[in-house]
């Protein structure tokens, strides 16, 4: 590959990125990503005790302490943003939970409407306060959408999670086609099986429910996935870097999945 390939591949220095859920997990491999490529980047996460550690520990790195599901938290997301980082270019609507494993006739509305509530609503909370900032971004803005494999297959006992992540697609190909003019680009990233703590405790909570052992669960989810690994947290983000990319500025109203081909859940 030529060097102006190359370069195509490394967003811009200094774009101002905001994400959310980004004090752990594949937030905080997006926030590094983009950080060793001279971003300027703004987190922020329910847990305040990350968000410290991670601001303290890591210069470039900004964070706000903030419920995406809490409308004032939200407020204050983004009175920080102005403040830190004067304007936005990407956002990341990362933030998200597992949600209830059941049947739908036994898990709690609650539990349907919290999953809801952080996995959907808070993104048209943030990306709705963030359209007009990043309407005045310089080579155009960007939105990420972090979605799931189980946004695009049907996913039995995870029903709250798998509908919430279908909806973010919907999500980003609508405001794809509302915010082309604008010079916006949308798409969302969908995820496989994603080497880390959180996925331990799906396939421990799925291999509860069907009453076998962690290592069997863990080998079923393995023979569904072409390439027959899961994949890691630097591989989503590093797809999440491309899309903010120059390489990536023809690219809107897309769901990329990042998971190895998973055939089935
Ligand atoms: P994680 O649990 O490791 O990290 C999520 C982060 O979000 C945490 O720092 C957490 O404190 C924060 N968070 C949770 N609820 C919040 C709230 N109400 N307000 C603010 N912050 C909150 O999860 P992850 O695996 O890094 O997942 C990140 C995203 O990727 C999620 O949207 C998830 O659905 C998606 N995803 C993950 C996988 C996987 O296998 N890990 C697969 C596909 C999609």
């Amino acid at each position: 590959m030529d060097m102006k390939a190359l370069e195509l591949l490394a967003p811009r220095a200094g774009l101002r990125v905001l994400i959310t859920g980004g004090a752990s997990g594949i937030g905080l491999a997006i926030a590094k990503a983009f950080l060793s490529t001279g971003a300027r980047v703004h987190v922020c996460d329910i847990d305040g005790k990350a968000i410290d550690t991670l601001s303290t520990a890591t210069p470039g790195i900004t964070g706000t302490r903030a419920n995406v599901a809490d409308q004032a938290d939200v407020a204050r997301v983004f009175d920080d943003v102005d403040r830190e980082l004067g304007g936005l270019d990407v956002l990341i609507n990362n933030a998200g939970i597992a949600g209830p494993t059941g049947g739908i006739d036994e898990i709690e509305a609650s539990d349907w409407e919290k999953t809801v509530d952080i996995n959907l609503n808070s993104h048209f909370q943030f990306t709705r306060r963030a359209v007009p900032k990043l309407r005045q971004a310089a080579d155009g803005g960007v939105i990420v959408f972090i979605s799931s494999v189980a946004g695009r297959l049907g996913y039995g006992f995870r029903t709250p999670y798998s509908a919430t992540k279908w909806a973010v697609v919907g999500l980003a190909k609508s405001l794809a086609i509302e915010l082309g003019p604008d010079n916006i680009r949308v798409n969302a990233v969908q995820p496989g099986i994603v080497k880390g703590p959180r996925m331990e405790g799906v396939i421990a909570a799925r291999a509860k429910q069907l009453g076998i052992s962690y290592e069997d669960m863990e080998a079923r989810y393995l023979e569904k996935i072409s390439l027959r690994r899961m994949v890691t947290q630097e591989e989503v983000a590093a797809s999440v870097l491309f899309l903010a990319s120059p390489a990536g500025s023809a690219i809107s109203g897309q769901a990329l999945s990042v998971c190895g081909n998973v055939e089935t859940l």
